[in-house]
């Protein structure tokens, strides 16, 4: 795509990049639900060209804008390497800034309430997914190897989640220190086009999770793992964060990549039927996408085939409080799909979907892991 007079040189780059082919329209889940080329990744990346050209930008294009779910799965599909979402945050922050008093207010709010323990831990057990088993695990403190991830809303939520991993890994002969510090991962300011609140929030991350000088960060909710992922893409090389960003990101493993080369003969295995929701930020983000679906066959468990698995579910970060109606379309079809075979369970590796999906589910929605502890 030719592109005049971007002065911001990643955009321009990644822009330029693009073939129009229109491969990524067929993925894209709000194409398919819409039918309207600008809520393709190929319309918004006009869209976004657009504004950064100084051309025309309306209220219609920024709603074209947030009805993106940020899933990456236009990035999967694209022959070109579009770097789609890189260029979408830079069209956020761009966007931000032109929004109407209430829909900045609204906006401010949401992130802050989600990203402040304090006052989501107000509301959170009026939603809480699962309690904490009794069981009780044996940690060495000696020897803190493996750093967990406490993560914002995940320990409120599901703090079965953590405990089971806990609970694994000293069943395997490993120490894991969860983190006591709850603070988000710095994906929701991002998505929401705070990209300044998000670095502040990155670079404590980064400060806290190296003073524990761990050979592994294990995340267990994949969107946070991708956004770890991502944090030494997120500073310049001059920049003192620049090093210390990419330790981060290298010691990061979502926790199925983690077990992928373990002997997992000593944990519980049951023959039981389940459905498996592959998040968006596991397959697209993170490209693990037939991990956990190999861990769980290894051990047993019977996986029922998926229709449609590359899709989102609708739950995409705070997606689901600011696009409801497309959200919950899209929640109705992918339970259609994992309940189409009957399983007995889904599961998922994100607390997001699982929040999201239980809330539509006849059946229990669970994180993958917690069918191990
Ligand atoms: S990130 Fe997802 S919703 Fe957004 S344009 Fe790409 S495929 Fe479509
Ligand atoms: S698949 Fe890639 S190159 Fe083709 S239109 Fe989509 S973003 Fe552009």
């Amino acid at each position: 795509m030719q592109t005049n007079a971007i002065q911001n040189y990643r955009a321009n780059e990644i822009i330029r990049k693009c073939v129009h082919c229109g491969f990524c329209l067929a993925t894209c889940p709000t194409y398919q639900l819409l039918g309207d080329e600008l809520d393709s990744p190929r319309g918004r990346i006009y869209l976004i060209k657009s504004a950064l050209e100084g051309k025309s930008f309306s209220a219609q294009s920024i709603q074209h804008l947030d009805r993106c779910l940020t899933c990456s799965s236009c990035e999967t599909t694209c022959p070109s390497g579009v770097e789609y979402t890189k260029l979408v945050d830079i069209g956020r922050e761009f966007v931000e800034v032109r929004r109407s008093f209430w829909q900045k207010t609204y906006r401010y709010w949401v992130r802050k309430f989600l990203t402040t323990p304090l006052l989501f831990n107000l509301i959170a057990p009026v939603f809480r997914h699962s309690k904490a088993q009794k069981n009780h695990i044996q940690t060495n403190q000696k020897n803190p190897k493996i750093l967990l991830l406490g993560g914002c809303v995940q320990p409120a939520l599901a703090p079965n989640i953590n405990h089971s991993i806990k609970n694994i890994l000293t069943k395997l002969g490993f120490t894991a220190i969860e983190t006591s510090q709850k603070q988000c991962c710095g994906a929701i300011d991002q998505h929401l086009g705070a990209n300044k609140a998000a670095l502040v929030k990155i670079k404590a991350n980064i400060d806290a999770w190296l003073a524990f000088d761990c050979k592994t960060i294990i995340s267990s909710a994949s969107g946070c793992g991708a956004m770890m992922k991502d944090y030494g893409s997120l500073f310049d090389k001059n920049d003192k964060y620049y090093q210390k960003a990419q330790e981060v990101s290298k010691k990061t493993k979502d926790i199925a990549e983690f077990l992928a080369d373990k002997d997992l003969s000593v944990l519980k295995t049951i023959n039981d039927k389940i459905a498996y929701h592959s998040p968006c930020t596991m397959q697209h983000g993170q490209k693990l996408g037939g991990l956990v679906e190999s861990i769980l066959t290894q051990l047993g468990y019977t996986l029922t085939p998926i229709q449609d698995s590359h899709l989102c579910c609708g739950s995409a970060g705070t997606y689901s409080i600011f696009q409801p109606k497309l959200a919950k379309q899209l929640k109705i079809n992918k339970l259609k799909n994992l309940q189409e075979k009957h399983p007995q369970l889904i599961v998922t590796a994100n607390i997001g979907c699982l929040m999201h999906l239980q809330k539509g589910s006849k059946i229990p929605v669970k994180h993958w892991i917690e069918l191990l502890s």
